[in-house]
């Protein structure tokens, strides 16, 4: 195969209403064709639900899809989240540890709204669950939607530095999955696990070095350098990264709504040319 896809306009990262996104699959998979998407993949956090419709979406639009998922980690302490790409969707091991993970955010949406309480904030259980097609997947996007409506904040950046944010009390800590366990479930569903948003990531240089190399040693193959949670300087810095450690790279807007997103399917800029894309050999 010799056709050149490295400047395809390829999104391979955001989230449906099966997990903390607004539209249905099928609305991402026709916005995504409209925007001139070339390569899609839908990644919602910790399941697969959506994967059928935006496939059978995909293929009435004739718009190339990819399997996905974003797996939600932790390592050395922190939330780390990593994006499984073409992933066999039925593999057994990998339904059975995302259904780990969902249970975990059951009684972690309890908790949150404990704190919110001690923090002045009535009924955010059940408003988040307003906001949750999928309750099995309570995310802190849905506890920012409601602290939205009832006026606490006025915008989703305000929600998590006030409420919600690394630090803040409403940011209940948990353990989600080992990375060796989401990697290795991304890997043994045969797919290519992509470390999302590097960027924001809070660990130092060492910290951060060593997560690379762990990832890396676990068969973790990419990294996202274009990614709609990155300022255009760390495009800059996760290439270098890649370039580093031997990483393939991905680009993906991470769209969730179109009222929060700040940059819509299909509009980010190019990847670096000497990177090689993760889909290099999938087209
Ligand atoms: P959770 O998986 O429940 O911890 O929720 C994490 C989600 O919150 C992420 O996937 C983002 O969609 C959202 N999020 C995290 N930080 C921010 C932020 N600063 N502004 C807006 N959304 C955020
Ligand atoms: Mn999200
Ligand atoms: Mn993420
Ligand atoms: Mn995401």
């Amino acid at each position: 195969m010799t056709r050149n896809t490295h400047f395809l306009n390829a999104d391979l990262h955001c989230h449906s209403l099966v997990s903390d996104g607004v539209m249905t699959p099928a609305a991402l998979a026709r916005r995504a064709a409209e925007n001139g998407v070339q390569l899609w993949s839908l990644t919602d956090h910790d399941e697969l639900a959506g994967l059928r419709e935006a496939q059978e979406a995909c293929r009435e639009l004739d718009l190339p899809f990819i399997t996905g998922v974003e797996i939600s980690a932790t390592w050395a302490g922190r939330t780390v989240h990593i994006v499984g790409l073409n992933i066999d969707p039925d593999n057994q091991a990998l339904k059975d540890g995302l259904e780990a993970i969902r249970a975990g955010r059951v009684d972690r949406a309890r908790q949150i709204a404990l704190r919110l309480e001690k923090m002045g904030v009535q009924g955010s259980y059940e408003g988040a669950l307003r906001y949750a097609a999928n309750p099995q997947l309570l995310s802190r996007t849905h506890f920012a939607r409601f602290l939205l409506e009832q006026g606490y904040c006025k915008t989703m950046q305000e929600v998590f530095d006030r409420y919600l944010g690394d630090g803040r009390s409403g940011n209940v800590r948990i353990h989600w999955s080992r990375l060796e366990e989401a990697v290795g479930w991304i890997v043994g569903a045969g797919g290519r696990a992509v470390i999302a948003h590097p960027g924001r990531y809070t660990y130092d240089s060492t910290q951060a070095d060593a997560f690379f190399d762990a990832f890396r040693q676990l068969g973790g193959e990419g990294i996202e350098v274009v990614t709609g949670s990155h300022r255009p300087e760390q495009y800059r810095q996760y290439a270098e990264v890649a370039r580093r450690y031997g990483f393939m790279v991905s680009r993906g807007s991470d769209f969730h709504a179109p009222s929060e997103s700040h940059i819509d399917l299909g509009a980010l800029p190019e990847l670096p040319s000497d990177l090689k894309p993760v889909w290099h050999d999938w087209m």
